[in-house]
């Protein structure tokens, strides 16, 4: 009897450490040989269809490849929305995000982010020649914007007589100030110096107003997964470090970080 409460113990533990073990998501990623990376797929610039290779491209879809490639595993991607990133985070379904995704308090009761690795703030996208500067002029106006942005809480904040008309992708908000149901478009700048240079004539849209928040980018990881938040600072840090991050961003952006720095320390 005494034996077989042994041989029954100690299968326990053996379940029991299988299980810690494939807890680690990072160990997980490993085994499996492949980081899942959760990407946009409407975003110009940071994660969309690239039409001549009918692949996802963009800074995002880049660096989550970095990743995979430190790790010396195979990358798949996974796209997401605004609204769907960190449902899909916590369900499993995505080992990481690379979604221009804000580190916010309010999203760290759900899921983990890793240091800043892109710095932007919110504007306005406006036909040109509409008047519009600012959120000012936003009284009694449409804005557009998408679901589960950081970008539709900081309009009403803003500017509490717009009404907010929130859509699921930026495109379609962008399509609906071209339909005229809309005054302005509003997000992080970036993204909207995107879908003014998706248009057939850029020209006829502005990027106006001061920012009116800030909106650093973290890379969105399941929480409490320490090992695998540690692989992607690193991995961000030494990007930084060597000058593969500038070169990404040169390539997406056409330009250098400005105004801002990653926060590094030493390896
Ligand atoms: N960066 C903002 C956010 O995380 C707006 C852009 C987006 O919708 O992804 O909500």
């Amino acid at each position: 009897m005494r034996r077989i409460t042994t041989i029954f113990i100690a299968a326990l533990l053996v379940v029991g450490l299988a299980a810690v073990a494939s807890a680690d998501r990072l160990q997980n990623i490993k085994d499996r040989g492949t980081l899942i990376c959760g990407v946009k797929d409407s975003v110009y610039l940071f994660g969309f269809v690239n039409e001549d290779t009918n692949q996802l491209d963009g800074f995002d879809v880049d660096i989550c490849k970095k990743f995979a490639d430190k790790l010396g595993v195979d990358v798949e991607y996974k796209t997401v929305t605004s609204a769907t990133r960190i449902p899909m985070l916590t369900q499993g379904s995505i080992d990481v995000a690379a979604a221009t995704m804000t580190h916010k308090f309010s999203r760290d009761d759900v899921i983990d982010f890793s240091i800043t690795y892109f710095m932007d703030g919110q504007k306005l996208l406006v036909k040109k020649d509409s008047g519009i500067q600012s959120t000012d002029d936003l009284a009694g106006k449409r804005v557009g914007t998408v679901k589960g942005s950081t970008s539709e809480k900081n309009i009403s904040q803003a500017q509490p007589e717009a009404k907010v008309i929130s859509y699921d992708e930026y495109p379609q908000a962008f399509l609906a100030l071209k339909q005229g149901k809309v005054h302005a478009v509003t997000t992080d700048s970036g993204i909207l110096a995107g879908l003014k240079m998706s248009d057939d004539n850029p020209d006829n849209w502005a990027i106006v107003g001061p920012y009116f928040s800030a909106e650093p980018y973290g890379i969105g990881v399941p929480e409490n997964q320490s090992n695998l938040r540690d692989f992607i600072n690193k991995s961000l840090v030494e990007m930084w470090n060597s000058g593969e991050y500038h070169e990404l961003y040169k390539k997406w952006f056409d330009t250098e970080p400005q105004g801002w720095e990653m926060t590094t320390w030493p390896m």
